[in-house]
């Protein structure tokens, strides 16, 4: 993408995120990389529903300014992504009221309640909280992005990100949309989640068509882990001791804390 197409898309979603509430004041943040890895970034402390074309900051890959605009103070963020996902070209952050609730609320966006958000979205995990523009926040986000295509930070908001500007917004609406029914859902008794044969099916449909690739299964996916569907790439990265443990009728294992820090060290000690 070009500069010019990169600015005006980014003030475009910059007044969407606003109108819908997705921010307020100066919160929030939108950035497109580039074709030549360049960085067009909404700036520090500017309202997004009232930002124009030539108000925008741009850096190079390590975030260093290229003009006189202050890109956000939480350009971190989206560097860790790009960094971490060839594929990304565009970033939004916001703290959207129903996904930011669930971030306040420890938890998850990742029930099996909806279909098409199985199909387009994939679960949305919780980040840990670490303190906004620094390496704590980037740190707890860095292990979940390759996996996923957004992500809530705990006691924080929610940031996604896709090939344009327009596929980060549609997941970031997406979850806004699905956190807002999931809690609406409870005021109506409870939400039923799909059985783990539909998922099976949701997940083959979605990889057929192209819609989310075998990243997408990862192991921190409550609902994955009914349906024994498991992402390769986090199969390779479990250390082989917890893979052994003992593991219950449908495959899921469960450890506490020590048993886990045991079973890690045990792993450490074996491979010396
Ligand atoms: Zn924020």
């Amino acid at each position: 993408m070009d500069e010019q197409t990169a600015r005006r898309e980014i003030v475009r979603v910059g007044k969407l995120m606003y109108e819908r509430s997705y921010v307020v004041s100066s919160d929030g943040n939108v950035s497109v990389r580039l074709d030549d890895g360049r960085i067009v970034a909404t700036p520090t402390q500017t309202c997004k529903g009232r930002m124009t074309e030539d108000s925008l900051a741009v850096t190079d890959s390590e975030g260093k300014a290229l003009n006189e605009r202050r890109a956000s103070s939480e350009l971190a963020m989206h560097l860790l992504i790009y960094r971490e996902r060839e594929d990304v070209r565009s970033v939004c952050h916001a703290h959207p009221p129903h996904g930011s609730a669930f971030a306040v609320a420890g938890l998850a966006i990742d029930q099996p309640i909806l279909s098409e958000v199985i199909l387009t979205l994939g679960c949305v995990p919780l980040a840990e909280y670490g303190t906004p523009s620094t390496d704590e926040l980037t740190e707890a986000m860095r292990p979940l992005v390759r996996h996923h295509n957004a992500l809530l930070m705990a006691n924080h908001g929610a940031v996604a990100y896709g090939a344009d500007v327009w596929q980060a917004f549609d997941r970031l609406e997406t979850l806004e949309h699905t956190a807002r029914i999931a809690i609406l859902s409870r005021a109506l008794g409870g939400s039923r989640n799909l059985p783990p044969d539909a998922i099976e099916k949701l997940i083959n449909v979605r990889e057929a068509a192209g819609y989310l690739d075998e990243r997408a299964r990862c192991q921190s996916c409550g609902y994955l882990h009914e349906t024994q569907v498991v992402c390769p790439a986090g199969e390779r990265d479990a250390p082989p001791a917890t893979r052994a443990a003992s593991a219950g009728p449908n495959g899921k294992i469960s450890l506490t804390r020590e048993e886990l820090i045991e079973l890690l060290s045990q792993a450490a000690q074996a491979g010396r």
